[in-house]
């Protein structure tokens, strides 16, 4: 077992589960609580389950996400959305951090979730449409607002709808027409009227950041999250060694954007593509300066990012330098401790929420075993996987 923040694996663990929670967890020989059923997983090694800590499940992962967005009304896209956290769910990542969506509507699947009527969704953490500028990068999801009240008041609006997180726009992207990811949308004052405004309502804020001056900016301005973090400029990437020592040592969560279906690698946007090498060396060096990483997908833009992509990120985060275990704890305990949740999930330990992967083969030799999944609970019920991949269960 991986228990989500140690370094080598525990032999021959056996977790106790009751109910959605992880009661105790005890070396080879623990006692059975009476009238318990058993499920051996002989020769599987258990690891928390994944956790996404970026991700659109109204984006549709086809090549225009927009035209898809467009032409559903919101009770098809809450279906779409559902399945698509399914789909997750399915590849082992039993929590996701949806980082914009549409009039809210990650907000009623997660707690439509809580109540447990439906077929089991993973835990959901929502941000709401993010917020941008008029006519600013995602724009269409409806969160722009401008000025300081403006943006104080949207951010109070989210509140309201009892988001998890505030997600900023604070630099342009890649999937809106006319939007350039190297040039700031937001200058410092307004993302700190921002961060002010959230941090009173209880809030964090994550933003999402390419140009270099925008992620400076928002590192000055205290935010909590930033997201892709490629420091672009007009033409190229400009990461000073000041900001990033100011990064690692804010504990800014920076999320990288990791994760490709193998199948599509080689078809990142030509703006990222032509600064991969720079990027990568910086990836590096936030890494050696102790910068608290996570892996987030950002599933749902385009083909190469489908719902259950994750699984494929630690080759991304080995070629930034990461350990396998680092890599691992980058994608169960420290992802939970940016999305908020470090006290319940990203764990195999007494307190924390059931929700436990059973994967073929130990990932600390080899990571690829994270994709050769065998079984999942989620809040300790059983997720149904394709047939071949379900664990033996016997009842002594
Ligand atoms: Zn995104």
């Amino acid at each position: 077992m991986f228990d989500g923040t140690g370094s080598t694996l525990v032999a021959g663990p056996q977790v106790v589960i009751a109910g959605r929670t992880i009661a105790s967890v005890h070396g080879p020989a623990g006692p059975v609580p009476p009238g318990a059923s058993v499920i051996n997983l002989p020769g599987l090694t258990l690891m928390p389950g994944l956790i996404d800590t970026h991700l659109h499940l109204c984006f549709d992962a086809t090549g225009d996400p927009i035209g898809h967005l467009e032409r559903a009304d919101d009770d098809t896209l809450r279906q779409q959305m559902a399945e698509a956290a399914r789909r997750a769910l399915r590849a082992g990542v039993t929590t996701v951090r949806d980082l914009g969506d549409r009039g809210y509507l990650a907000l009623d699947l997660r707690d439509r979730d809580l109540a447990g009527q439906d077929e089991p969704l993973p835990t959901i953490v929502a941000a709401g449409p993010p917020i941008t500028t008029p006519g600013g990068h995602c724009h269409f999801l409806g969160g722009a607002a401008s000025g300081q009240p403006g943006l104080r008041a949207a951010v109070r609006e989210h509140a309201e709808r009892g988001v998890d997180v505030i997600k900023v726009m604070a630099s342009g992207g890649n999937v809106t027409p006319g939007s350039l990811a190297h040039v700031s949308q937001f200058d410092a004052d307004a993302l700190r009227a921002i961060v002010e405004e959230a941090h009173h309502q209880g809030l964090p804020v994550t933003v999402h950041a390419h140009s270099a001056r925008s992620i400076a900016d928002a590192t000055a301005a205290g935010v909590d999250g930033i997201e892709h973090a490629t420091f672009m400029t007009a033409d190229g990437v400009d990461a000073p060694e000041a900001l990033i020592r100011a990064i690692a040592a804010q504990r800014i969560a920076v999320g990288w954007t990791v994760g490709l279906d193998p199948g599509q690698r080689g078809t990142a946007p030509p703006q990222i593509a032509s600064r991969m090498a720079a990027l990568m060396a910086n990836r590096r060096r936030l890494h050696e300066s102790g910068a608290t990483l996570v892996a987030g997908s950002d599933a749902g833009v385009s083909p190469s990012k489908p719902h259950d992509v994750l699984p494929h990120a630690p080759q991304d985060l080995a070629a930034a330098g990461l350990s396998p275990a680092e890599i691992l704890r980058a994608m169960t305990s420290r992802a939970a401790q940016a999305c908020g949740l470090g006290h319940r999930k990203g764990r195999i330990a007494p307190g924390f929420d059931a929700d436990i992967i059973a994967i073929d083969g130990n990932p600390l030799d080899d990571l690829a075993a994270i994709r050769r999944l065998r079984a999942v609970y989620a809040g300790g019920r059983a997720i149904p996987l394709p047939p071949g991949s379900q664990p033996r269960t016997e009842v002594p």
